[in-house]
């Protein structure tokens, strides 16, 4: 897809800076194995999570530090039914789903157990690690993630902090097969199968941008003149759900970097209300971001205009014309 789009793909290239004039992005600084270079360009996408281009443009930001890193591993040698068992014998399953696993229909695919059904002692250890009892799986005997999480003292850009919280997560991975193979039945011969290259993170800056999706915003359904998409799903459900199950609209102005004429902020980065984020954070909800952010980027850059003087029926249309779809849709 990159490549029929002309697209020049960069990999392992760090974005470390950023070329200004005024509150006009003139290009960004890289560096990779190659060493250090300059990027020119007429329309900029900070899609980080980081907000590492905002933050280099000068843009206004604040670093919440409002959520636990983590680094999930791949758990394989496990018995799906038996970890589904084990919750079952302490009525403690709370989310359950049945799907293909191994080319079969109609097998577990999904499993979280709740916490204060399950014995004491072997919450008391998960909980000092950070785990997580919640996996998908599409194999038989292979969990997708065991989740462990660690609550950094400081926001995930310090990057002395963030090399203590990868050494701390290595750990707590190991602990969690120990855990495993201690406490469930089918899961004595658990092994570490893969994991993240590196700590994932669930907010780094917060990106100031001219609108603040509020969580009234989220829960009220509310949409905009200038919808860039429409979202539908609550991380916090069925605490927090979106009025009559409906939608609510993600508007152009949320990913207008603030004060920067030619960059858009799509992802983790943008709404300030911890509860309005665990909505807008989610994957599909980034997706439609990117795209919307993605396209008017390139009208804007085809046309030589900033962010703001891109008329929204263009890009409206555009998106509607490249069919912005799949779980992100416009209501009407
Ligand atoms: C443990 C965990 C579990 C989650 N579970 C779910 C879930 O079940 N469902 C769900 O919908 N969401 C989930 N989320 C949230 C969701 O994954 C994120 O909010 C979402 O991926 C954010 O997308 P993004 O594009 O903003 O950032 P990312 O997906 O983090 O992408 C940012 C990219 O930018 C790159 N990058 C960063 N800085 C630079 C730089 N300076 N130069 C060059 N490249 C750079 C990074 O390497 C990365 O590839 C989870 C998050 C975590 C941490």
């Amino acid at each position: 897809m990159l490549r029929e789009a002309g697209v020049h793909v960069a990999v392992n290239t760090l974005l470390t800076g950023a070329i200004m004039e005024g509150t006009w992005i003139k290009g960004v600084l890289t560096e990779s194995h190659a060493g250090r270079e300059a990027v020119y360009g007429k329309a900029f996408v900070d899609c980080t999570g980081y907000g590492d281009l905002a933050a280099h443009a000068g843009a206004d930001y604040t670093e919440p530090n409002d959520y636990p890193v983590a680094n999930s591993i791949g758990v394989g040698g496990v018995d799906v039914e038996q970890y589904h068992a084990f919750f079952a014998a302490h009525d403690a399953v709370s989310q359950y789903a049945r799907g293909w696993r191994s080319g079969k229909p109609d097998q577990i695919v999904r499993i979280d157990g709740a916490a204060h059904k399950l014995p004491a002692d072997f919450v008391a250890e998960a909980h000092k690690i950070g785990m997580s009892f919640v996996t998908t799986t599409v194999h038989d005997d292979y969990f997708m993630f065991i989740k462990l999480n660690v609550k950094m003292p400081v926001s995930p850009t310090n990057r002395d902090a963030a090399a203590e919280a990868e050494l701390e997560l290595r750990k707590r991975q190991a602990r969690a097969i120990e855990l495993l193979r201690k406490y469930i039945p089918g899961c004595q011969n658990a092994f570490i199968a893969r994991t993240s290259p590196t700590l994932c993170i669930r907010r780094g800056r917060l990106i100031r941008c001219d609108y603040d999706i509020t969580l009234d915003d989220v829960l009220e359904g509310r949409h905009f003149p200038d919808d860039v998409l429409a979202y539908g799903f609550h991380d916090s459900a069925p605490r927090l759900q979106i009025k009559n199950g409906g939608t609510y609209g993600i508007p152009y102005r949320a990913l207008l970097v603030t004060g920067i004429d030619n960059l858009w902020a799509a992802g983790m980065m943008i709404t300030s209300d911890h509860e309005a984020h665990m909505s807008t954070r989610n994957t599909v909800c980034c997706m439609g971001q990117g795209q919307a952010a993605g396209t008017a980027a390139a009208l804007c850059a085809a046309r030589g205009i900033g962010a703001r003087a891109l008329p929204y029926a263009d890009l409206r249309r555009t998106l509607e014309a490249d069919d912005a779809r799949g779980g992100v849709y416009f209501d009407s």
